[in-house]
């Protein structure tokens, strides 16, 4: 034969597939798979056999999935390109145009202008729950038409608790499921589906990566979609197929809404995330719960050291006996209280901007649950979009700043702040003397 052509070669010359048994996650940096056999593209398309294309089911992605369904207790995991798309893709899968979502008032921003703006828009609204803590407030909320109650595990910026079997069996009682987004506490703090819940998001980015290198997302599903009791609320999930298929409660039973989630709303909405940060959420995640046993020791070490400092005006910190949610937290998080929270220095925003720019182990940036210690000033970045009013029903003061507090050896921690609120608290024209010094 003769020798083809180089373009050809330089894409065709390559080793004939072999499957060592590598010990790590291999990453499948591949758009798509070939279909060895003919019948093999028809038995993918009809059956959902194989591997076709990336956006359908790599398995990089796949082994992460299956790793954090353990974690969390689920059934099935779908991995996203970021916690934005797995919030937007569970509630898409879940709520249609004319439908209703329950949800704490203290949810992530990015969640709040997801269901403000975005599924608005799409004709679905969202009534919010301030008091969290009352099981009625959330029952009171629910209306004919709600398709999903949704609340975060540990909430920004007020730290504050959800009692999920309390909300869970409000949910249960309307047939409709609990969706938790357990990013700040992750599973190895709690596991939202031994308690009831339903449904758990998560940003990947954050704690699960733990190396601030990727973004990524994540919904698990406790498999248990109930067609007789919940198949009028979610039509969709039990209809036949458009050419008389079983429905997808027939053909996966209670992996309905998660299999709906990933063979449509994901599939079609371009979701997918890259098989690289797969591969690099997967890392990270084999050291979770060492990381996070460390964090949530170090969080409890300097909220317990800013709560006697004269500068400091509060510390929302659910570790600490003073949180309103202490006891809830005691009995929910055995292994740790989380290691995101707030503080409110004395001095206002002006304060706030000292101490930030004093800072120095500690890294200025928005984002959390990485490694390294992080801290934010929220009434001026993440939390600018709401009212004076609405900021502090979330509890952000102009003084609050926001730390994700990190891995580094808590007493450097401590001296950063230390000496960080030494020059918040001088004159303001002394602190311009020291800076020139
Ligand atoms: C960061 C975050 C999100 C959004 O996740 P991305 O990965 O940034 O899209 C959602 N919920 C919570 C609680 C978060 O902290």
């Amino acid at each position: 034969m003769a020798r083809r052509g180089f373009t050809t070669r330089q894409v065709h010359e390559r080793a004939a597939s072999a499957s060592p048994s590598a010990r790590a996650t291999p990453i499948y940096l591949t758009a798509g798979f070939e279909f060895d056999e003919y019948d093999d593209a028809a038995a993918h398309f009809g059956e959902g056999r194989g591997y076709a294309y990336t956006r359908v089911a790599n398995p990089t992605i796949d082994a992460v999935e299956h790793t954090l369904a353990a974690l969390e207790g689920g059934s099935q995991a779908l991995l996203l390109a970021s916690g934005q798309a797995a919030t937007a893709v569970v509630l898409l899968a879940l709520v249609e145009t004319g439908g209703h979502i329950v949800s704490s008032t203290h949810v992530y921003e990015g969640t709040r202008g997801l269901f403000r703006d975005n599924l608005a828009r799409l004709g679905i609204e969202t009534t919010f729950v301030d008091d969290i803590d009352d099981a009625d407030a959330w029952e009171a909320a629910i209306r004919p038409e709600t398709r999903a109650v949704f609340a975060e595990s540990i909430s920004n910026a007020a730290n504050r608790l959800i009692d999920i079997g309390a909300v869970a069996e409000v949910a249960h009682r309307h047939g409709i499921p609990l969706v938790i987004d357990n990013t700040f506490a992750t599973p190895y703090l709690v596991r939202p589906l031994e308690h009831g819940a339903d449904v758990v998001v998560h940003s990947a980015s954050k704690f699960l990566a733990g190396h601030g290198s990727v973004l990524g997302g994540a919904i698990v599903d406790n498999g248990r979609f109930d067609a007789e009791r919940s198949g009028a609320l979610f039509p969709h999930l039990v209809a036949p197929g458009r050419l008389g298929e079983p429905s997808i409660a027939e053909r996966v039973g209670g992996d309905a809404r998660i299999a709906y989630a990933r063979e449509s709303v994901a599939l079609r909405f371009g979701t997918t995330p890259s098989p690289l940060n797969a591969f690099l959420i997967g890392q990270g995640i084999e050291t979770l719960s060492l990381r996070v046993a460390r964090q949530s020791a170090n969080a409890l070490a300097v909220a317990q050291w800013l709560d006697d400092r004269p500068e400091i005006a509060s510390v929302d910190y659910v570790g600490l006996p003073s949180h309103p949610d202490h006891a809830l937290g005691a009995a929910l998080l055995p292994d740790g209280f989380g290691s995101v929270f707030t503080f409110t220095v004395r001095g206002g925003a002006e304060a706030a901007r000292r101490l930030i720019e004093s800072v120095d182990v500690f890294t200025h940036m928005t984002h959390l649950g990485d490694v390294r210690s992080l801290i934010l000033h929220p009434a001026s970045t993440s939390h600018v979009a709401l009212t004076g009013a609405e900021r502090r029903a979330v509890g952000v003061e102009p003084g609050t700043i926001r730390i994700s507090v990190g891995i580094e050896d808590a007493p450097d921690l401590i001296d950063d702040l230390a000496r960080a609120l030494a020059v918040a608290a001088e004159p303001v024209d002394e602190v311009d003397v020291a800076v020139v010094a």
